[in-house]
This record gives C-alpha cells, structure tokens and sequence, in this order.
C-alpha cells in the first residue's frame, strides 16, 4: 500500500482522473495507467499491478517447469515405437504371404503324388496284363501281326 507520507508533490490539486468518476484531489501519477489519481485509486490500480505481477510469475512458473520436463527423449522413443511397429507388420506380412504359398506347395506335392500312385497303379496293373498275354504267345509260339500291333499300342497309350 502506498500511504499517504511516501507520496511526492503534495501541493498539485488537480482532479483524480480515474475511470469512474472521482471529485477528490489528484495526488500522483499512478504507475499503471499514467493518470493522476487520488491516494484511493492509486491503491486501486497498485493492486490491480500487483494481481498481474503475480499472474506473469504464475507464467514464468509454468513456462519453467515446461521447460525442465521437455526433452527430446519421449519424440524420439516415440519414432522407435513407430519403427518397431512398422517393422513387425512387414515381418506379419512376408510370413502371411509365404505361409500361403507354402501351404500351396504342400496342397500341389499332395496332389501330385495321389495322381502319380493312381497313374502307377494303373500302369502296373496294364503291365502285368502285357506280360501274361505275352507268356501266353511265347508258350504256344503263335502270334501274328495285328496281335502284336494292338501290343504295342496297348502298351504306349499310357503315355499319350
Ligand atoms: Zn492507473
Ligand atoms: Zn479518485
């Protein structure tokens, strides 16, 4: 508070020029707004100074304590973070597409053999049948041409 015996130039006795009217003497210039006030109103505006030296300390703290917390170590653990994600969905992928692709093989290979075995089987079986005819003829040695002919397209038919 500013009293009365600190204020300077006592003896000028123009009015107090504050916002709302005010009939007394204008006693000093107030530091807040340049006006000449009353002793009242400068107690007044030297508050309302006060009240906002304490909000840009209120500032200063908060600007403060931002800064002490700031760090470049959360952005950059965060980029990891990110990468590393990134990095497991290609990994996820790749293994997606080749476990297809396996699998397709494995399907095929499995395919392959069941036809195979069927087209032995069948082979086999067709061999067996030429080899008793073909004992059959040798045993009574008659065999003619159109027999062996017929032989012989049995035998290369498998393979057209
Ligand atoms: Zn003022
Ligand atoms: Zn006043």
């Amino acid at each position: 508070m500013i009293s009365q015996d600190t204020i300077s130039n006592p003896l000028s006795r123009t009015s107090c020029e504050n916002e709302t009217d005010c009939s007394k003497a204008a006693i000093f210039p107030c530091h807040h707004c340049s006006k000449r006030l009353c002793l009242e109103h400068i107690n007044e505006h030297n508050e309302l100074n006060i009240i906002r030296i304490e909000e840009l300390s209120d500032e200063i703290n908060n600007l403060t304590e931002f800064l002490s917390n700031f760090g470049t170590e959360k952005s950059f653990e965060n980029a990891r973070n990110q990468l590393n994600i990134w990095k497991k969905q290609c990994f996820d992928s790749i293994e997606n597409i080749y476990e297809f692709h396996l699998n397709e093989i494995n399907n095929l290979e499995i395919e392959l053999n069941f036809r195979l075995n069927i087209f032995k089987e069948n082979f086999e079986s067709t061999i067996s049948d030429l080899k008793s005819q073909l004992s059959y003829f040798k045993k009574i040695s008659e065999i003619s041409q159109q027999v062996i002919s017929s032989f012989i397209l049995s035998f290369f038919y498998f393979f057209e």
